[in-house]
């Protein structure tokens, strides 16, 4: 086992201005995932966040399953036909002067193995609960993970503007099930229809809801928790409640650290709706201050600091045909430290060969941009010509190798059968890139003369998106 407090220190490439510019930049990355169970509201939310970080100029109406728009991280046809989100793309935006990543990762089982390799790319994860159902199979699962990896949780408890389960029952459920101590950040007023606004006990002020367009972004005024207006708009009763259950967390609840929460010792609460907009302001600005800067990453050769400067990241997706108008394969990359210049010449240690890096892109939906410099904390999709795998490094001169990307055992086998034999070399093209996407995995049945090959993957819905895409990127069918 490595000694852990081993730091690595790589050569370094920049003078006293560029590295102090590499700190400044590096500091304002925040990189990170939500998690949740499918319907808990993940689209939604993302969607909302987008808005709120001025990316998205109106939010459109959740991935209508019938046509019409399409949230913006739904990008892939069987995304729109099934109204699944199948493939994690990272969308990135600016709020309150910090850079955001947002790992976008499928919520539906049968992806899991897509959402953990993700997750290893973020430093924060977002857990969502829907507050009819609370904590779900999926939350659990990829909750664990986020633990295992030491990503540190902020909860936000949605769709409080329906009837659900009373606060303190949530902050229980997920400390029982998932062993995590709350803290709840704010606190609702009211619930249901007249779920109205926050009580925010870190800076002890009273948010009420400005209501409006739920497409577009809606503020929140502060008044004073006694004040009339709050007893109209949740009535007397409530607000005494209210009142109560305050002053009960003042002194019964678990106080909130953020040493312990970058520990993944303690998770902040949110209570809001991602759907009316209610409680999303003061949600986002905490999280803003919440989220830490890029983390140090652990390497075969000890811990490497995320403002190291020079160059270095590791492949946790890989992406064929992401634009059908062109076959590409796309490789996102984690940059870990240092900073990515388009054009650079990097080492590529599992093969030991030098590769320069000169298309470069980012995402938002469908859009591409080129990217000419990004910077630790940083998603960069790199075009691939068939070289890079998932998990392996890039790195600017001493090769350095990250640990842990995981690789599960596929649970479901099929034996695939080609509908027209002579399409045989596409259907061998397609599904040797598909799996090197580490989407399935490709099985021969050695004792078998007809070598039909065997796909195995995690989840069964795989076997869908893969025989979609054979017929839509590759012209084959298979049965
Ligand atoms: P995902 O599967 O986690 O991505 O969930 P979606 O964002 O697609 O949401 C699932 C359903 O819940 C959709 O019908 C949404 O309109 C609805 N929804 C999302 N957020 C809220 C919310 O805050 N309140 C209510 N009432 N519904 C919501």
């Amino acid at each position: 086992m490595l000694a852990r407090t081993c730091y690595v220190t790589l050569p370094n490439p920049m003078d006293d201005e560029q590295y102090k510019r590499l700190r400044a930049e590096v500091a304002t990355r925040r990189t990170f995932a939500i998690i949740s169970h499918p319907d808990a509201g993940k689209t939604t939310l993302t969607e909302k966040l987008l808005l709120y970080g001025g990316a998205l100029h109106m939010a459109g109406a959740v991935r209508s399953r019938s046509g019409g728009r399409h949230t913006a991280s739904d990008w892939m046809e069987i995304e729109k036909q099934r109204g699944i989100s199948v493939s994690s793309s990272v969308l990135q935006f600016d709020y309150q002067g910090r850079h955001m990543n947002l790992l976008d990762t499928p919520g539906h089982n049968d992806f899991s193995e897509d959402t953990y390799r993700t997750l290893s790319a973020a430093d924060t994860a977002i857990m969502l609960i829907d507050c009819v159902k609370g904590v779900e199979p999926q939350t659990i699962k990829l909750f664990q993970v986020c633990r295992m990896r030491g990503i540190p949780i902020v909860t936000f408890v949605n769709k409080m503007d329906r009837d659900g389960k009373d606060p303190f029952e949530l902050l229980d459920e997920i400390e029982r099930v998932l062993g995590i101590p709350c803290s709840p950040a704010n606190w609702p007023l009211g619930s249901g229809s007249s779920f109205v606004g926050v009580y925010d006990r870190w800076r002890n002020t009273t948010l009420l809801f400005d209501g409006g367009l739920r497409s577009q972004r809606v503020g929140m005024h502060t008044i004073e928790l006694d004040s009339p207006e709050l007893a109209e708009a949740i009535g007397e009763n409530a607000l005494a409640k209210v009142r109560d259950e305050v002053e009960l967390l003042g002194t019964a609840g678990t106080a909130f650290e953020r040493e312990k929460f970058l520990s993944g010792q303690v998770t902040p609460v949110f209570f809001g709706s991602a759907m009316t907009n209610c409680g999303l302001d003061p949600f986002l600005d905490h999280f803003a201050d919440l989220a830490p800067a890029p983390r140090a990453r652990i390497t075969t050769s000890g811990i490497l600091a995320a403002d190291d400067p020079a160059f270095s990241g590791f492949v946790f997706k890989i992406q064929a045909n992401m634009d059908p108008q062109h076959r590409d394969r796309i490789a996102f990359l984690r940059i870990c430290s240092g900073k990515f210049l388009r054009g650079m010449n990097v080492l590529h240690p599992r093969t030991g060969k030098t590769l320069s890096l000169a298309r470069s892109v980012q995402f938002m939906a469908q859009e591409r941009t080129v990217v000419d410099e990004a910077y630790s904390g940083d998603i960069v999709g790199l075009w691939d010509p068939g070289v890079l795998r998932i998990g392996d490094s890039l790195c600017e001169a001493t090769p350095v190798e990250f640990e842990g990307i995981p690789r599960f055992s596929p649970e479901h086998f099929v034996r695939v059968r080609l509908d027209d034999p002579l399409k045989r070399k596409q259907l061998k093209k397609g599904l040797d890139q598909l799996s090197e996407e580490g989407a399935v995995q490709l099985f021969f049945d050695r004792r078998r003369l007809e070598r039909d090959p065997i796909l195995g993957a995690v989840g069964v819905l795989q076997f869908e998106v893969i025989e979609h895409r054979l017929r839509a990127e590759y012209g084959v069918r298979i049965g």
